[in-house]
Order: C-alpha cells, then structure tokens, then sequence
C-alpha cells in the first residue's frame, strides 16, 4: 500500500526537484577538480618527494660524502658515495653520487641522518620515467628540479 506521503511527492516530483537542487547546487559550487597538466597542485610543506641533493648559498655541495644516508637507507638506493678532500676545504666533497629512484620508498630516513641537511625530499612528484635507466641518478643530476628534472626524465638512453 502506498502512503498518502508517497503519492504526494510522486504527484509534485518532489525527488526530481532534489536531484535538479543537488546538481545546481555543485554547477554553481568552487571547482575542486585539477585541470592536470596543465594546472600542477603545490603539494603540502611536509610532503615526501622525489630525494633531491643541495647546495649551500655559494653553490657549493651541502653533501660531505659520509655516507650516512646509505647505511640508513634499507632499499639500497645508494649505490655508491665517494668524496675527495680539496685543499683549502675542511670537509671532503662528493666525487661520486650514485642514486636510484626505482628503489626509493620515499621513507626520509636518509634525510633524517643527514648532518648537513645536504639530502632532502623535495615537492617534486612528477615522476614519469621513460625506463629503468631514467632512475639512475648520478651527483650531478641528484640536484636538478622543475623542468631541468623532467627534461632528464625525458631524456633518451642507449
Ligand atoms: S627515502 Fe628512504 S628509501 Fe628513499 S633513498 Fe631515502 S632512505 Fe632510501
Ligand atoms: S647526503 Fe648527507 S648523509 Fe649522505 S653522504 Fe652526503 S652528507 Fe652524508
């Protein structure tokens, strides 16, 4: 049996004037959605990006090569840190920085260990490699970001 409730809001299409509410309500509503690529969201200021190595104020290595990220890395990231003592510097410079991407978990521990704040993740997050190879990072490339970062990516290999 249906109630005299039921019949009313059939009779003056009630549910179908919900439905046209609720959907102009969100035509006429602030857009959430992300126009992507074209529109690129500003990740958070703690988020977790792509591992990125940093110079100090003069362009020099922040990195002393102690190797400390690479014990604390389980993943084994870090295949190979070597640096050199130049004369004049206190702390050796790294010579050798051999980093990859594809086994990085983006934990942050080889941040957390860092005495020279040198190693970081960045709010990089476009990382749409071309292959295995596109992840191996080498000290030079460990500092490239924005475009620079996405033309290496892009980048073809042998
Ligand atoms: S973020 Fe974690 S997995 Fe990635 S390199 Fe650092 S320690 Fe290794
Ligand atoms: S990035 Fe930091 S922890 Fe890793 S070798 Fe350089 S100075 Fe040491």
């Amino acid at each position: 049996v249906i109630s005299p409730r039921a019949i009313l809001r059939k009779l003056f299409l009630v549910d179908i004037f919900t439905g046209l509410a609720v959907t102009l309500r969100y035509y006429f509503s602030r857009k959430v959605t992300v126009q992507f690529p074209e529109q690129v969201l500003e990740p958070p200021e703690r988020f977790r990006g792509l591992i990125r190595l940093y110079r100090d104020e003069r362009g020099e290595p922040l990195c002393i090569a102690c190797k400390a990220c690479q014990r604390a890395c389980g993943q084994g990231c870090f295949v190979a840190i070597e640096g050199v003592r130049e004369e004049g510097r206190k702390t050796p410079k790294p010579v050798v920085f051999d980093w990859r991407l594809d086994r990085c978990s983006f934990c942050g521990l080889c941040t957390l260990v860092c005495p020279t704040d040198a190693i970081r993740n960045s709010n990089e997050y476009l990382l749409t490699a071309s292959g295995r190879e596109a992840c191996f990072f080498r000290h030079d490339e460990m500092y490239l970001t924005g475009d620079d970062l996405q033309e290496f990516f892009r980048k073809e290999r042998p």
